[in-house]
């Protein structure tokens, strides 16, 4: 039987940032997760957003956390080698009714210690953002916000954390907790048990599932789902600031977001539903991103989408980030609530989860020799032409275009494989690299990264699968 100090169950963002916290430490981590890759459910389907706690409840955790969590990001993001752009966010006034919220909003972000949150004049939005609708009243302006590669920040904590000593048990459903004399023993999971002398549950949308399993579940979990489309880089109207519309109670609202790879998402819905495996986009939803969208950018050319996708945020009933350490079951630890904020809020999340573990006797011993940093991958398609060939002298793989559309190659095709919880899907190497990101979808680079995958993992192509256990990429004829 495997054993462990800590097992962290689910490696979104908020699992995976957990184990690089403890992988500071004197103890065996493991992390387990039902899914073939790290990177999460809501974790890798999200706007990849990180903001300050302007609009957030005052004097809650999820608010004085993900403040914390937000002045972490740059030094995070500079260790790790994930892409950033610090585009600061708009929300354009559109109507009398939105600028009644206006007094309010600066209250709040007041209260929260955002003191940069400011309502400027028409004029002056509409020269830093001419895309917007030029009938707007005015409009916030939030210069902290900035936009993150969403993939990349979980990848990127887990080659660190594994580097660091950290174990990934993919493709690995955690089934039953035991609990004997009061005490966390072992879990049961779709690969065997574990003993653990401590269990995180991370597990997101399933968190209540989890916490049923030790009798710790007074709340429940459902989906809140967000829709968004992707625009192709050469759309002729793009936004050079987040625009979001005037933020309500339950939601932001929706966002024209320029990425850091320079193409825009537009999104998301917030509506609640029941069936925690829905990822279907719908007609409605889809129309009203649209419709609101173009009321704050009316250039903005929807006949420029290449994607569709939906996120499910796992919205808590009570609401509100919650953490347990279990007195009826001692070495479990339950996090529940981490809704719309937690890509933000998951770097201090981590501190303060590890804090709580000592607390309640977690004996945690720093390391001599912990490795800070990680260094991505170098994207061919980011350099210049003096710079390309200096990599394709150093490795000629580099000179092989696999992906078209966003011209990746081999090389880092190569590397997304290789690397420490590399690839093993189609899926897992898109996110690592962008290949089959682009205006075609995969349609030119998909055979071609189906061969390289079978020829690195020594399968058949005919087990090359897009994601999961049944997805496989080709037909077996036999
Ligand atoms: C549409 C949308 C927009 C958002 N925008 C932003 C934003 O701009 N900025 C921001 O900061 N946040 C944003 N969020 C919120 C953010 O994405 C989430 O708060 C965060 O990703 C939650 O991370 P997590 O690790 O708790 O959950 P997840 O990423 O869902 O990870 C949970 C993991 O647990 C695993 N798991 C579940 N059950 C089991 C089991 N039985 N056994 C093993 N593994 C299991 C799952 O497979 C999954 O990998 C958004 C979310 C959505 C959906």
């Amino acid at each position: 039987m495997i054993k462990t100090d800590v097992l962290i169950i689910g490696a979104g963002a908020v699992g995976v940032a957990l184990a690089r916290e403890l992988s500071k430490y004197k103890i065996k981590t493991i992390v387990c997760d039902k899914n073939d890759d790290v990177g999460g459910d809501a974790s890798k389907s999200n706007s990849g957003l990180t903001s300050t706690s302007a609009t957030m409840p005052v004097g809650t955790l999820e608010c004085k956390i993900r403040t914390i969590s937000h002045s972490m990001v740059d030094n995070i993001c500079r260790d790790l080698d994930i892409p950033i752009i610090h585009c600061g966010s708009i929300a354009p006034v559109l109507y009398p009714e939105q600028m009644e919220n206006v007094p309010g909003l600066l209250a709040r972000a007041f209260q929260n210690g955002v003191y940069d949150y400011e309502f400027l004049p028409k004029e002056d939005i509409l020269e830093m953002e001419p895309t917007l609708n030029p009938n707007i009243l005015g409009g916030i302006y939030s210069p902290r916000d900035s936009q993150v590669n969403q993939f990349l920040v979980v990848i990127a904590e887990a080659e660190n954390a594994a580097e660091n000593g950290v174990e990934f048990l993919l493709d690995c459903k955690v089934e039953d907790i035991c609990v004997s004399n009061g005490r966390v023993e072992k879990v049961v999971t779709s690969k065997g048990e574990i003993e653990a002398k401590w269990v995180v549950n991370c597990a997101g949308l399933h968190c209540d599932d989890i916490a049923k399993m030790v009798d710790e579940c007074d709340f429940t979990v459902h989906p809140r789902k967000g829709e968004f489309f992707v625009f192709s880089h050469n759309t002729p109207v793009k936004v050079s600031h987040i625009i979001s519309s005037v933020p309500s109670a339950k939601t932001r609202g929706v966002l024209v977001i320029p990425t850091v790879d320079n193409n825009m998402i537009v999104g998301p819905t917030a509506d609640d539903v029941e069936d925690k495996t829905d990822r279907m986009t719908t007609r409605e939803g889809l129309e009203s991103v649209r419709t609101q969208a173009l009321a704050m950018v009316p250039g903005l050319r929807f006949e420029d989408t290449i994607a569709q996708f939906v996120g499910a945020r796992p919205a808590r009933e009570p609401e509100g980030y919650n953490i347990v350490v279990s007195k009826k079951a001692l070495g479990y630890v339950g996090i529940s609530g981490v809704r719309s904020t937690g890509l933000t809020a998951s770097f201090a999340l981590a501190k303060y989860i590890a804090h709580e573990m000592q607390e309640a006797g977690l004996v945690l011993e720093r390391k001599v020799g912990w490795i800070r940093t990680r260094r991505g991958i170098v994207r061919f398609a980011d350099k210049t032409d003096a710079e390309r060939d200096a990599l394709i002298a150093k490795d000629p793989l580099y000179g092989k275009i696999i992906c078209r559309c966003e011209q990746v190659t081999e090389s880092e095709i190569l590397q997304a494989i290789r690397r420490p919880v590399g690839a093993k899907t189609l899926d897992a190497v898109k996110r690592r690299v962008r290949a089959g990101m682009g205006r075609c979808q995969g349609g030119f680079c998909s055979p071609l990264i189906i061969e390289i995958l079978a020829r690195e993992l020594g399968i058949p192509e005919e087990e090359v699968r897009k994601r999961g256990q049944k997805a496989f990429m080709l037909a077996d004829n036999d």
